[in-house]
């Protein structure tokens, strides 16, 4: 996945909101990347406008051969459902379905027909084998985020993106659950974008990168929590308003405020 000098803006003139100001961003294949920053700095819109969820206002997105800026509505659907893979803070599993219903719903939704057995190994894979009859309510959190990944390996896809995955669990299950998302990198294959605010989180990636007010402001790889979380404050200045500093709190570290990574 590959995006170029991508901008999101929300509104126009001086009310204009840049949420991001040219993102210039490479995501080889089998690769674990965690995207870090302050609150407001935009990590959502990040995530949404790469997995086809929002569309930039100018630059480029690329999955594979195909450019998703200038897909209909219907294609990028469509992409979403059989190329890309999703994981939520809050599980987003239906609970009126079984584990295994869940795990098959991308394929329903897809169109494909439902394969019962690769449903059956990609919960194993998550250490749910025994699982698949039962309702999401029986199952932990950390369990329920466990079937969340499975159903998000089911189709293959070529990105998984995360979304706080570890937001709503405690250390153990966290550690569980990320333990899983880089052996789906490094058994699999699978390229996984993990938003978190967890630098504990962030350490499992290959490579961490920082927003600041919708620019790449620097990354990390290989990182242990320690030196992830000490960038991390320097970003982070409770008295600035997000978009509002002329001064940004970054750009008195001598750090350069767009990176192409
Ligand atoms: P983060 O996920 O890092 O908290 P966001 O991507 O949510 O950051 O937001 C980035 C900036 O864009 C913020 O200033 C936010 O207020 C603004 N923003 C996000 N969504 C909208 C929207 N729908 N309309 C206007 N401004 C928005």
């Amino acid at each position: 996945m590959e995006l170029r000098a991508v901008q999101r803006q929300y509104g126009k003139g001086s009310r204009a909101v840049h949420a991001l100001r040219g993102i210039d961003l490479a995501l080889p294949r089998g690769s674990f990347t965690a995207v870090m920053g302050p609150s407001g700095s935009g990590k959502s819109t990040f995530l949404q406008c790469a997995a086809g969820l929002d569309r930039p206002t100018s630059g480029s997105v690329r999955l594979g051969g195909t450019e998703l800026t200038g897909l209909s509505e219907n294609k990028l659907t469509v992409l979403r459902r059989t190329r890309l893979g999703f994981v939520f803070q809050a599980f987003n599993l239906l609970p009126s379905l079984t584990v295994e219903q869940n795990v098959l719903l991308p394929m329903r939704l897809a169109g494909r027909r439902p394969d019962r057995r690769r449903a059956a190994e990609v919960l194993a894979q998550v250490g749910l084998g025994d699982k698949g009859g039962r309702r999401p309510s029986e199952l932990s959190g950390g369990q329920q985020q466990r079937v969340a990944l499975a159903r998000a390996l089911v189709t293959m896809p070529e990105v998984v993106f995360a979304d706080e995955p570890t937001g709503a669990l405690d250390t153990t299950t966290a550690a569980e659950v990320l333990a899983l998302l880089r052996s789906a990198v490094d058994s699999l294959g699978a390229t996984v974008v993990m938003v978190t605010h967890d630098p504990v989180a962030a350490a499992y990636a290959d490579r961490v990168l920082f927003l600041a007010d919708g620019a790449i402001v620097d990354s990390l790889s290989q990182g242990d929590p320690a030196a992830i979380a000490a960038r991390m404050s320097t970003l982070t200045s409770p008295n600035s308003a997000p978009n509002a500093s002329p001064a940004a709190p970054w750009q008195h570290h001598g750090i350069p405020t767009r990176t192409a990574v």
